[in-house]
């Protein structure tokens, strides 16, 4: 292999809006033959908005959205981000936090108000979810059968309610799946988030294999699992929670609408976003160096 050909494939990758790390790159880009899609941002927009507040008898939608609201503010993840605004159109301005932890891909927790509050998932509610109320309970069943993502939150020992935020799968997911099938890849679904909603975006994508409530570690130990079977693996994601998953796969992808994060830890990096060009880098890779052998 010639460097001069291999930058001719690195400038062709600019064109086609992809920013690649490095020539050497290219050769790992060629032999992928897995391509594990992180869900939120990757192949949704991660652009959400809070959908449905369904408070617990005795707490207003708008006590709901404050407390929320005011913890969610110390968060950069896509929820967050919806719940500050729901709750900024709702409340205006928000009450300050103190004591805020954030548990990446679980949630987070902090005092306001005086109240201690957690919004996440049930598990980080832990006891406070034991019994869910009914109106919660339905809320949610209701939010995963239509694939939406829902978050728990509590203050005070007790759950208060449940707010449902919706994502849309980005318009181009669907065609860079079906590419990535033509090329040979096998591609794989990894979220967060629950089976069900995982399970509908797959099904809206065409995706069969699904890995759904993995914790930023199990991110990682799939992608090192499908190494040890062999695979050459390709991860996508946009780093707020998955930039490990990026470094210990063979070929670290970023989509450039995600973090700093993502940008430094992969090798390529997707600048508009777009998954079909993921799979017109492969492509290219395979030519290009197909053409210098
Ligand atoms: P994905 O794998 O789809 O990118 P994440 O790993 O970022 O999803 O998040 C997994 C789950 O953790 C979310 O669906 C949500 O239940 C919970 N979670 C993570 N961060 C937050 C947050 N800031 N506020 C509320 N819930 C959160
Ligand atoms: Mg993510």
């Amino acid at each position: 292999a010639t460097p001069t050909a291999l930058l001719v494939g690195t400038g062709r990758g600019a064109q086609l809006g992809i920013l690649i790390k490095g020539p050497q790159v290219l050769e790992s880009t060629r032999t992928v033959d897995t391509v594990v899609l992180d869900k939120t941002g990757t192949v949704t927009t991660g652009e959400m908005s809070v959908v449905d507040v369904v408070p617990v008898d005795g707490v207003t939608d708008a006590q709901l959205l404050r407390l929320a609201g005011a913890l969610e503010n110390a968060s950069e993840h896509p929820i967050a981000r919806a719940v500050v605004a729901g709750a900024r159109d709702r409340c205006g301005e928000l009450p300050a936090v103190a004591d805020f932890t954030s548990e990446t891909g679980v949630g987070v927790r902090g005092t306001v108000d005086g109240h201690e509050v957690i919004v996440g998932r049930a598990s980080l509610l832990g006891s406070w979810a034991a019994d869910l109320p009914p109106e919660v309970a339905a809320a949610k069943a209701t939010a995963d059968a239509a694939g939406r993502t829902s978050v728990m939150v509590g203050w005070d020992g007790a759950v208060r309610g449940i707010l449902v935020v919706s994502d849309r799968v980005k318009p181009t997911s669907r065609a860079a799946v079906a590419q990535f099938k033509r090329l040979g890849l096998h591609p794989i679904l990894l979220t967060g988030d629950n089976a069900a909603v995982a399970a509908a975006i797959a099904a809206e994508v065409g995706i069969d294999d699904v890995v759904a409530d993995v914790l930023p570690a199990g991110k990682v130990d799939l992608v090192k699992r499908l190494q040890v079977d062999g695979k050459v693996v390709a991860m996508v994601g946009d780093g707020v929670n998955d930039a490990a998953a990026l470094a210990q796969a063979d070929l670290g992808i970023a989509m450039g609408t995600g973090s700093d994060v993502a940008i430094e830890s992969g090798d390529l990096t997707v600048v508009r976003g777009d998954l079909r060009v993921v799979a017109d880098a492969i492509r290219l890779s395979r030519r290009t160096l197909g053409t210098i052998k």
